[in-house]
């Protein structure tokens, strides 16, 4: 009978456990930084308001049923897009996001401000902003960067790997791709930033070079953002953040969004990556040939390898380690998560998809993260840096 008891007493314990993390969750304004959909949109011909399970990383329904409540929308194309198409590329996309929005009005809606960000969500519509990743997007053009602002882009990545004439890119800092040329921003790219915190965008520090990055921080006078970016300490990978530059964004009142790659998360996931891409380089070979992109490239082997890659994924705990790690240096207020959902091959297990958002707040109340503490986390923090560089007053 006692015994029958304590069972009773732990299924109420395990029941109410998870009563509690999908009550934080579904309260919790739920923000994701950094989603590549609408470039994958483009490479693979996939609709967003469809059901596209097993196919992406993320679709409309999914994001309801992931309890996501933002989605900021990368607006990407690679440095093959240069002068006269990089621009014409980023709004081809935006083109996109305003057509999937204009199709499902009661359910989505571009916010240009905080305001209107807090009224979507009371209306329960996915509230879609957009963010450029990559600086030569502007093409060199202070004129472009308004035109992006008009549009709805809330925050630019100054550089994406590639580097522009005005910022070194983290890629080319770190292997010193330039002999002649002086690295972080010129005086074009401090107008950038100001041009930029005075329209009200947010400056993303993800991706940029060291040196490009404490320019920044001594030119910008708004809290920036890193738009998806994870730790240096555990897992030394070139574009993740090192110890001081979290305590800068934190000092500036920024907020650093953790990026699900396993390959930014797990420092042994490269050897294990060289080792399968050893075994399969004939393939991956013949497929380069054919000038396919590298989004095609990955989502053809993450489907044919699916059981080999599997095994590589490493446990949700090391994304939460990350998040933590940034919370012991700096505290609770500067940290969020930037997915990179669709424009990565392989996240920590069990997060397939923006359907699985909620294991990440069931993962941080275990780890013993107050519901207060998990809100911030969840999306509280960026909201404050957005507010703080929110200027919109509607167009004139
Ligand atoms: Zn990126």
């Amino acid at each position: 009978m006692r015994y029958s008891l304590i069972i009773l007493l732990l299924l109420f314990q395990i029941n109410s456990g998870a009563q509690t993390y999908k009550k934080i969750h579904s309260e919790a304004i739920l923000v994701d930084t950094h989603n590549d959909f609408l470039s994958k949109a483009v490479e693979s011909h996939v609709v967003f308001d469809t059901n596209l399970n097993g196919i992406t990383q993320s679709d409309l329904g999914r994001m309801f049923s992931g309890g996501v409540k933002v989605q900021v929308f990368s607006i990407f194309c690679d440095e093959h897009y240069g002068r006269g198409s990089a621009f014409a590329m980023a709004n081809r996309e935006l083109d996109s996001l305003y057509a999937i929005v204009g199709r499902n009005p009661k359910t989505m809606q571009i916010v240009y401000s905080y305001k209107e960000l807090l009224r979507a969500v009371k209306e329960h519509k996915l509230a879609c902003m957009s963010g450029v990743e990559g600086g030569h997007m502007i093409e060199d053009k202070m004129d472009n960067l308004d035109s992006f602002y008009k549009r709805g882009v809330r925050y630019m990545t100054l550089t994406w790997n590639n580097s522009t004439s005005w910022s070194t890119s983290a890629m080319d800092e770190s292997q010193q791709a330039f002999k002649v040329t002086s690295y972080g921003l010129n005086d074009f790219g401090k107008q950038v930033v100001k041009k930029m915190n005075q329209l009200g965008m947010m400056v993303d520090v993800s991706h940029i070079g060291e040196k490009t990055f404490w320019d920044v921080m001594a030119t910008t006078t708004r809290p920036v953002i890193a738009s998806h970016s994870s730790v240096y300490a555990l897992c030394p990978v070139f574009r993740n953040l090192k110890d001081d530059q979290i305590r800068a964004i934190a000092k500036n009142g920024g907020v650093i969004q953790v990026n699900f790659y396993s390959g930014f998360l797990d420092s042994t996931y490269v050897r294990k990556f060289d080792t399968f891409y050893k075994k399969h380089r004939h393939e991956y070979d013949s497929m380069y040939n054919l000038k396919l992109s590298a989004l095609v490239v990955e989502d053809y082997f993450s489907k044919k390898y699916k059981t080999e890659l599997e095994i590589m994924r490493p446990p949700l705990s090391l994304l939460i380690d990350h998040i933590d790690y940034i919370v012991k240096i700096v505290g609770v207020d500067y940290v969020g998560l930037g997915s990179d959902f669709d424009g990565i091959d392989s996240a920590p297990v069990g997060l397939d998809g923006v359907e699985d958002f909620p294991k990440i707040t069931e993962a941080l109340i275990k780890r013993g993260y107050s519901e207060k503490d998990i809100k911030k986390i969840l999306g509280g923090n960026f909201l404050r840096v957005f507010k703080a560089n929110d200027n919109y007053r509607g167009f004139q």
